[in-house]
């Protein structure tokens, strides 16, 4: 997952509250002279990034207002310039500038309030983006700078001599300010960004329910077979002497695959699937009725046909047409892994009337099966994966195909001890090229997925003719890993190898960005092309060489055998059907919920779909998981981009294969091609020029096993 913002966020979101209405102290004032001294200024070191993000409440207020006088100081000039005078860099360039400038400051501040354990700072983090929401609204979508921009594109530009990139940024840009309504009268226009303002706070707070979700269940010390003694003793215990099982991921997958106690599994998978509910049924019915009205005042038949307008599918029915069809070629698979895990239950586990199985076995049932006939079990494979000797070998990996060279340090500040900062240079010039702070380990009140945030885009722009400055990157990475116990280190399972595979590649697409503008820099791409760089980071996780170099059992030092290698790999084909039936109702649930209609029953959506596409299953009504669906907010109804996605991420991958997967020079191909020019080009180009042909299923088909 990748959460950034783009210019077209920036339209699009936001909260209330009056800039004119807090007053400055000198403290403030001071800050604003800071923060022009930080836009102004490279990256050089990693105490340069390391201040990018606010220590204290009161910094992270004075930043706060900070960013919101430089914004507006700036805009003023931008709007007072005489259009005769108008340039692409006093105008699009300064527009693209200042906006990137307010986005490094919201990137921190949304980056802490998903991950810092103080909740003074929480509170601040929330209440400041709720602010910077707002005022992003109403710097932005003012139309005196639409005016501006527009007397710009309809005059100076059509006869100014401008790069391709330039060019479609001014198109891509004019387009985004019609669709956030500047041609609309004035009074509707008001309440349009009434409304984002509203909806962008219910965002936030529908985040915020789901970090913040404390759910458990308590079991004595039988209710906890199958579960190995190290996970055990990693357990807190209750005063009634009880375990305490969470709903973070670690905790969660173990339990559902492993525990043998079916009371165990049933009881923790509501508590999973029902998190931060009921408080976000309301928040989000309320999200999806004011995106609907929103959608409606801009002149779309619906939210979902607004939010993927522009997008490479272009409406939901394309989306949607495209879900199905998977789904209609996957359906024989799917019957062929259920029709296999049926015939083989494990003892304890029975089938309905109809031969459905409960949610809560199949997990379990899974891998029960994987143990007792493949003679593979997700533990046994995460002894090879000892946390720090694989990530140095992953970012070997990196390091070599992308002709980069890390260094990975205890950062002089960071929100948990538990965070590590990689710098990163160039291995031909020793150019620094970005830093990246990892967060891995659950705690309390922590962001409770995985993803990767940008909070500097890197970008090479002709400063004067000839030279191109390189500016570096800052992101972070957060997962929710399974950490030491007192017995053993941290080991990482196959599955949670790849999941940093993935964020560690939107790490790298926004670090490798080399696009003139701020706006296109690496992820700042389609939504439904940026999974395609992370997910195909992912396929490197199942070479068999990789796999031999990566792996390195944590007592003895030995590699996984060829057997278990092989073993692994063929694992992505063995139940790809039931992945692309998960994936489809996630697809499905997200397009419905935005499709026309003001009031949706969030339950029979969920419903309709779990019926539909995962007919083996008991549907239990009793479950909302919707509640904790966080990409109901930030992708909306654009979850069908990582089945979309993912489709050109084989294709491109076979490709790339064949070139060899640590081979700089494919790499370089790659990035020049691809992942360079982030969102500067149309991807349906980029993925022409890379192939010298259209894309094609065939890869993604193969590659899971469906004929
Ligand atoms: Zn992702």
């Amino acid at each position: 997952m990748q959460k950034t913002f783009s210019k077209k966020s920036l339209l699009f979101l936001g909260l209330i509250i009056c800039v004119g209405c807090t007053k400055p102290d000198l403290n403030e004032l001071k800050a604003v002279e800071e923060l022009r001294t930080m836009f102004g200024t490279k990256i050089t070191s990693a105490k340069d990034a390391c201040a990018l993000f606010p220590r204290t409440v009161e910094q992270i207020n004075e930043r706060t207002f900070a960013v919101m006088t430089y914004v507006k100081q700036e805009l003023d000039k931008f709007v007072a310039l005489d259009d005769a005078q108008r340039t692409f860099d006093n105008t699009a360039r300064a527009y693209d500038v200042i906006s990137d400038n307010l986005s490094i400051v919201h990137s921190a501040i949304q980056g802490l309030h998903m991950v810092s354990p103080d909740a003074a700072i929480r509170d601040a983090t929330q209440q400041s983006e709720n602010t910077l929401n707002a005022f992003s609204v109403d710097a932005f979508m003012n139309p005196a700078v639409y005016n501006a921009f527009k007397a710009y594109y309809n005059g100076a530009a059509k006869t100014e001599k401008l790069t391709a990139e330039q060019r479609y940024y001014l198109d891509e840009l004019m387009r985004d300010f019609k669709k956030a309504g500047f041609e609309l009268p004035a009074d509707q226009f008001e309440e349009v960004k009434a409304l984002n303002k509203e909806i962008a706070e219910l965002c936030v707070m529908f985040e915020a329910n789901i970090n913040t979700d404390k759910s458990s269940i308590t079991v004595g010390r039988d209710g906890l077979q199958g579960l190995e003694e190290h996970f055990i003793n990693g357990l807190i215990k209750n005063d009634e002497g009880l375990f305490v099982l969470g709903v973070d991921y670690p905790t969660y997958f173990e339990v559902i695959k492993h525990c043998t106690v079916q009371d165990t599994r049933k009881r923790l998978f509501f508590a999973f699937e029902n998190r931060a509910y009921p408080q976000n049924k309301t928040v989000l019915e309320t999200i999806i009725a004011k995106r609907d009205q929103l959608a409606k005042k801009l002149g779309y038949a619906s939210y979902a046909a607004l939010d993927i307008d522009g997008e490479m599918a272009a409406t939901p029915e394309r989306a949607e047409s495209f879900i199905r069809g998977l789904v209609d070629k996957a359906r024989a698979k799917v019957q062929q892994e259920v029709a296999l895990f049926s015939k083989n239950l494990p003892d304890g586990v029975t089938l309905d009337a109809q031969n459905r199985f409960n949610p809560w076995d199949t997990g379990y049932v899974s891998s029960e099966y994987k143990r007792k006939f493949l003679q593979l079990d997700d533990r046994a494979v995460a002894e090879y994966f000892e946390v720090e000797k694989t990530l140095n070998g992953v970012f070997d990996i990196y390091q070599k195909f992308l002709n980069l060279s890390f260094k990975v340090s205890k950062p002089e500040w960071a929100w948990s001890d538990d965070v590590q900062l990689i710098e990163v240079n160039d291995k031909e010039t020793g150019d620094l090229r970005g830093y990246i702070f990892i967060d891995l380990y659950p705690r309390a009140n922590k962001y409770s997925h995985a993803c990767c945030g940008g909070v500097i885009h890197a970008t090479q722009t002709e400063t004067v003719p000839g030279v191109i400055e390189k500016k570096p990157s800052v992101s972070f990475v957060i997962a929710n890993f399974p950490k030491a116990t007192a017995d053993r280190p941290a080991l990482l399972k196959h599955d949670d190898v790849e999941t940093f595979f993935h964020e560690f590649g939107h790490a790298m697409h926004g670090l490798v960005g080399a696009t003139d503008l701020l706006s296109f820099s690496g992820t700042r791409t389609k939504s439904d092309f940026v999974e395609m760089p992370s997910q195909i980071f992912e396929e490197w996780m199942f070479d068999k060489d990789l796999l031999k170099n990566l792996s390195a059992h944590y007592q003895t030092n030995q590699p996984l055998s060829d057997e278990m290698i092989d073993k692994l790999i063929a694992l992505k084909k063995f139940d790809s059907g039931l992945f692309i039936s998960g994936q489809s109702v996630n697809s499905m649930v997200s397009l419905d919920c935005y499709k026309e209609g003001a009031v949706k029953d969030l339950d029979a959506i969920r419903e309709l779909h779990a019926r539909t596409f995962l007919p083996h299953l008991v549907y239990q009504p009793n479950t909302h998981r919707y509640a904790s669906f966080g990409h109901l907010t930030g992708y909306a109804a654009k979850y069908y981009g990582y089945l979309w996605s993912k489709v050109f991420a084989l294709d491109l991958f076979y490709q790339i294969k064949k070139e060899g997967l640590l081979n700089p020079a494919a790499g370089k191909r790659f990035v020049d091609t691809i992942l360079g020019k982030g969102g500067s080009v149309d991807p349906n180009i980029l993925l022409k020029n890379y192939l010298g042909r259209e894309p094609q299923s065939d890869a993604f088909f193969e590659d899971l096993g469906i004929k």
